[in-house]
């Protein structure tokens, strides 16, 4: 299996989960861009945001369920946070798996670079 993230999943490569249900999980960033930087993924390999259109059910409930109770969890809901999610090459993306960042803990900046 070549995806970082699903190796990740099947716990081939450890990392520091702070959530987990049945779909989805949610590690901390290896290299934090921000004082939380946490990674919401679908357990099931889905390169990025611009596949999700096509998939029955959506992965989105889910995810953004995860990324409420994450927010709650780490009391980032007061202060705000942003979600982020790179497509592609021109996106950002480096990991080809479906993973939204969660920032906080420190006011963001726009535009981004
Ligand atoms: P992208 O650049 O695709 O939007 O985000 C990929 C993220 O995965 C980056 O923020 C990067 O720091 C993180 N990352 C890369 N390799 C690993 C890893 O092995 N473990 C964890 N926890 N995060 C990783
Ligand atoms: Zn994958």
């Amino acid at each position: 299996m070549s995806c970082l993230f699903c190796n990740i999943v099947s716990g081939n490569i450890p990392a520091s989960t702070v959530f987990e249900s049945k779909d989805v999980l949610a590690f901390r960033d290896i290299a934090p861009q921000a004082p939380v930087h946490i990674l919401v993924i679908p357990k099931q390999h889905i390169t990025s945001a611009h596949e999700v259109h096509a998939l029955t059910p959506s992965p989105l409930p889910a995810i953004f369920d995860a990324i409420h109770h994450i927010a709650e969890e780490l009391n980032l809901s007061d202060a705000g946070y942003r979600i982020v999610t790179n497509v592609g090459n021109d996106g950002g993306q480096t990991v080809s798996h479906l993973h939204f960042h969660i920032l906080g803990g420190r006011s963001m900046q726009w535009p981004p670079g």
